[in-house]
């Protein structure tokens, strides 16, 4: 079996009395699209703060790329190629959605930006940002000011600000919440045709895109993966369907 991106070993964390991450354990492959689902205050979101650093856990370990990162400070993370997006949205609201991608390829050597260069001029970086604009569906809407773009088209702009920093693996939290029909189908497709070339771990509620985008899914219930498997295993199995799907509501 190939060397997993990220390997979860018996993870706990505790907020008092309540135990969010409890001796959770997870692989995500290259390439994998591996989704996390679970009802409300599962603890789907306290894993995802603890992968990308912004939480300590109580014990366990996280390693990335073969190198245990539990001790490192989030930034260092995201310099190995730790992508987050959604919940901690680092858009500037008055820069156009093209400024923003041009910040964050410009960051991706670990912060080199040079204010005395005007990054507006570089043309080999205006194309690598229009490039990633194009990528996520945003052609025609460079020059807007993302504080006029529409939520979802937010949540396209976060993904490509995410992939311009090229991370080796994009961790998702609820990328869809709020998001239409349309929206929703939009975002579906676009990471259908990121999954293989990213490793991404999806939290989402949307259980349509789930079951359309997921390699794998793991089941998370007070804290604890109760099932890891295959979209169709995880349809299948008695015990998920009791804790968590209840039938066919998704949540
Ligand atoms: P999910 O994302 O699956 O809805 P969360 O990870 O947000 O769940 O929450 C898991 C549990 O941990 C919930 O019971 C929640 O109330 C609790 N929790 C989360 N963050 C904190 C915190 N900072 N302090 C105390 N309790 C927390
Ligand atoms: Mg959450």
């Amino acid at each position: 079996m190939t060397e997993p991106v990220l390997a979860i070993e018996g993870l706990r964390k505790a907020f008092g009395a309540v135990v969010a991450t409890d001796n959770v354990s997870l692989t995500v492959q290259p390439g994998e699209l591996h989704a996390l689902i679970g009802p409300n205050g599962a603890g789907k979101s306290t894993l995802i703060t603890q992968i990308c650093g912004e939480l300590a856990p109580n014990a366990g370990r996280i390693v990335f790329a073969g190198r245990d990162i539990t001790a490192l400070p989030a930034y260092a993370r995201a310099r190995l190629g730790l992508g987050r997006s959604f919940q901690l949205t680092q858009l500037c609201p008055e820069f156009s959605a093209r400024d923003n991608v041009m910040l964050s390829i410009e960051a991706k050597g670990g912060g080199s930006f040079n204010m005395f260069a005007n990054p507006r001029r570089n043309t080999r970086l205006r194309d690598a940002a229009q490039d990633w604009l194009d990528r996520v569906g945003l052609t025609g809407k460079e020059d807007r000011a993302v504080m006029t773009l529409g939520h979802g088209e937010q949540r396209q702009l976060e993904i490509a600000v995410a992939l311009a920093r090229d991370p080796q693996l994009l961790l998702l939290d609820e990328p869809m919440a709020g998001m239409g029909p349309e929206e929703s189908a939009a975002l579906t497709r676009l990471l259908s045709e990121l999954k293989g070339r990213y490793a991404i771990l999806l939290v989402e509620h949307d259980m349509d895109a789930v079951f359309t985008l997921a390699d794998r899914v793991s089941v998370l219930v007070y804290g604890r993966v109760i099932f890891t498997g295959t979209v169709a295993e995880v349809r299948a199995h008695p015990d998920v369907r009791a804790a968590y799907l209840g039938g066919d509501a998704p949540c």
